[in-house]
């Protein structure tokens, strides 16, 4: 009772006390010791709101939002429910909302429940505050990692854990570690890209922003990150959600597993499981991932969660368990500690209680679960204050936040050609603004925004401006016609398009200068996002081949979440810019590039293919790359992307030059420092991005990647500032994994490159 009347008069969030690890480690261990088997079991069980509230039409407006008391309390009572997930139908809602529904769960929980656990709350916020209207909306991580910025990812994770808590929320279900490297995998764009140390550095970054850098996540303006989705969820063979990937060992030990290793090290507190099937084997049953792997080798303290129903999954959809209890069963002893479940929750808590009872599942095994649960909350301070309140977050959607996000934007979007330097452009220019992506926010944001694929976008971010309102803004409506050309048809299947005037947009190229063609894709992911055609849509193909016929200059701007083959018209564009899915201010960033009040400075994070059949990352062998052979070769099939990894122009000049490696007979465990001049040649100020890459000539057993990025740095120049750039490289950062799994680097040559300057070293045996 005392505790829901501190509830009912609100916390003082500052009020906070850090807690050591020892003492986590201790306070949990005591309340594991006076918890009944119940108890422990309703700790590892995640309910949704959209499941155990009254149906879909209550929450189809905020006014009243009709919190079903009863079956919260049947949750919490009579099952122990421990945790609970997402929001209502799937869509934002005002931070006062969510405070009111949070504080009515805790206060039911702790009136019900003598031990008083609170409830731990998590959601997407993958990009921002997603779910929370008025929340600032960042680029996508696709976009972050265009940004090559780690300052910037940082303070945006920052800005998100502090208007996450600002929604009485404490767990966000990000980063996203996994893999880029398949432009077909309908969630790429929710990752760093396809290069595993970029994923690294960014993934660190982030986490320390969501985390702060000591991991205090007591401190409230700080949450509980999650690295997802362990391990290998984007490497599937068909490019298809949710569907099989054959990953050998060293393969993912090579690529999949650093950025998880870097994150664990950098003590993100959870992690969630690839819902896919790795060598046949459902990674939520794979003791050897999830115990000896993650919990044993990487020591792992946190806590591990599935993804969505992915314990029934074991039965219902991948067949390795006869029943919802041998799923159960299986998941559990694999090492998950935490069931999103998210149907009937009911049926995990019995089973899991029968199977306890039965022997089948070992206490310890429960009690070790329950621990790192505990240990998760204790660090959260939610005993203390089991919701943060609105009120103590004044910054929230603040012009400081948007700042953030705006330059977050402006620093990722990618300039990919520019003939004869048609861009920037003058502002006394006459423009005819096309394409489906043109003026719309929810292509502009993606999915995982206001609601699962983005859908409920328009509503929310009617306050900001999409493209062709921002370059109406920018050079008076009266400059401006627009005519959409394409439309998504929106209702169901996002991919469908409907021809919205095609020959109307190509009548108009007439009466004006220049032609701004959005194409890309509309919001989506997960299932939903699965396509079998990587070329831009046939009618978004037939908009820029007629309207580049016009002979209008047509400046290309891609709003996509992959890359979408653009081969059959690239070359008949005098300009291709990248946005990805930059968000709220994605539209206005883009602008101030297209009309050079920000010189661009984002590069590629992925390789951009040029065919459908050359999915091609630039980490590759030697036999992808072009055998420039005489003869019956066709040289086209070669690695030859429409623009590679790293790539992305100025509209100033850089030049390196001057490599220098302080030391080229080298040790294991040697460091050396590797040192460039870059000089910035053109007449205006801009950023570039250096990036150090290694080759190792010979290896022994496993064939060399031909090249792997070790470092990059972004660095500011002033026209005709030349500054030395330098580098530390230790012989580790050089390692890669051999057959017998283990990770180093072998004796011999390396070639250190920069741009096209190379040095080589030797590693002594
Ligand atoms: C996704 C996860 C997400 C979870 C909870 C799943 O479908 O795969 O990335 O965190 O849902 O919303």
């Amino acid at each position: 009772i005392l505790a829901a009347v501190v509830l009912l008069a609100g916390f003082n969030t500052s009020a906070q006390e850090t807690k050591t690890s020892a003492e986590i480690e201790e306070k949990a261990s005591d309340l594991l010791s006076k918890m009944t088997l119940e108890e422990k079991v309703g700790q590892m069980t995640q309910v949704t709101l959209d499941v155990i509230g009254e149906g879909e039409d209550i929450y189809s407006s905020f006014e009243p939002f009709n919190l079903d008391k009863e079956l919260v309390r049947k949750a919490v009572s009579e099952y122990k429910v421990g945790s609970f997930l997402n929001t209502a139908n799937n869509r934002a809602l005002p931070r006062q909302k969510w405070h009111e529904i949070i504080s009515e769960i805790q206060e039911i929980n702790s009136e019900e429940n003598e031990l008083n656990i609170p409830i731990i709350y998590g959601v997407d916020e993958i990009h921002g505050a997603t779910y929370t209207v008025g929340a600032t909306m960042f680029p996508q991580q696709i976009g972050q990692a265009a940004s090559r910025n780690p300052e910037l990812v940082k303070k945006g994770a920052e800005i998100t854990a502090y208007e996450t808590r600002a929604s009485g929320i404490p767990w966000n279900f990000s980063p996203v570690l996994d893999l880029g490297m398949d432009p077909r995998f309908s969630r790429m764009w929710e990752s760093f890209g396809e290069d595993p140390y970029l994923t690294s550095v960014l993934g660190v970054a982030m986490i320390d922003g969501y985390e702060g850098e000591d991991n205090n996540i007591g401190d409230p303006h700080h949450l509980a990150s999650t690295m997802k989705h362990f391990l290998g969820y984007h490497a599937v063979t068909s490019g298809k959600d949710r569907t099989p990937a054959y990953i050998p060992d060293d393969v993912l030990r090579e690529y999949h597993l650093p950025a998880f290793k870097a994150a664990i090290d950098a003590g993100s507190h959870t992690i969630m499981i690839n819902s896919g099937l790795i060598n046949g084997k459902p990674v939520h049953a794979n003791y050897d991932l999830l115990t000896k792997l993650l919990k044993e080798e990487l020591n792992f303290e946190g806590l591990v969660v599935t993804d969505w129903a992915d314990i029934e999954n074991l039965h219902r959809r991948d067949r390795v368990a006869e029943n919802d209890k041998e799923a159960i069963k299986m998941a559990v002893n694999a090492g998950i500690d935490m069931s999103m479940v998210p149907y009937e929750y009911e049926r995990f808590v019995d089973n899991l209680l029968e199977l306890v009872k039965e022997g089948e599942v070992k206490e310890s095994r429960i009690d070790d679960a329950v621990k790192r649960i505990l240990k998760v909350k204790l660090a959260l301070n939610l005993f203390e204050v089991p919701v943060t309140h609105y009120k103590d977050y004044p910054k929230f959607g603040s012009e400081e936040f948007e700042q953030e996000a705006f330059n977050m934007a402006a620093e990722s979007i990618t300039l990919l050609k520019n003939e004869s330097g048609v861009l920037p452009l003058k502002k006394d220019v006459k423009v005819l603004v096309t394409g489906p992506n043109a003026n719309s926010m929810r292509t502009l944001n993606g999915a995982w925004t206001y609601s699962w694929q983005g859908e409920k976008t328009p509503e929310f971010a009617a306050d900001y401006n999409t493209i062709l309102e921002a370059v109406e803004n920018k050079l008076g409506k009266e400059n401006v016609i627009f005519e959409a050309g394409v439309n998504y048809k929106n209702d169901g299947k996002y991919f469908e398009e409907e021809d919205a005037g095609i020959a109307d947009a190509v009548k108009q190229a007439e009466n004006v200068d220049y032609i701004f063609l959005v194409l890309g894709e509309n919001s989506y992911t997960e299932k939903p996002g699965d396509l079998n055609d990587l070329y831009i849509s046939d009618l978004q193909t037939k908009l820029a081949k007629e309207l580049a016929a016009t002979g209008k200059p047509v400046i290309l701007i891609l709003n996509e979440g992959r890359p979408r083959i653009i081969s059959k018209f690239e070359q008949e564009m005098q300009a291709v810019v990248q946005t990805y899915l930059p968000g709220n201010f994605g539209g206005d960033a883009l602008v101030d590039i297209l009309f050079g009040d920000i010189n661009p400075s984002g590069k590629l994070p992925y390789t951009y293919p040029r065919y459908p059949n050359a999915l091609i990352p630039y980490i590759h062998k030697p036999s992808e790359e072009q055998t420039k052979a005489e003869g019956v070769y066709n040289y086209e099939a070669d690695f030859n992307p429409q623009y590679p990894f790293g790539f992305g122009l100025s509209y100033t000049d850089f030049e390196v030059s001057d490599l220098q490696i302080d030391k080229t007979d080298i040790t294991q465990n040697d460091t050396f420092t590797v040192s460039v001049k870059l000089s910035n040649t053109g007449n205006r100020s801009g950023k570039e991005v250096v990036e150090v890459y290694s080759s190792d000539l010979y290896a022994s057993e496993i064939t060399p990647d031909v090249k792997r990025l070790r470092k990059f740095r972004k660095v500011e120049l002033a026209a005709g500032e030349t500054k030395t750039i330098e580098f530390s490289i230790n012989t580790s950062d050089l390692a890669s994994v051999n057959p017998k799994g283990e990770t180093m680097a072998e004796p011999g040559e390396f070639e250190i490159s920069v741009n096209n300057l190379k040095k080589s070293i030797h590693l002594k045996e």
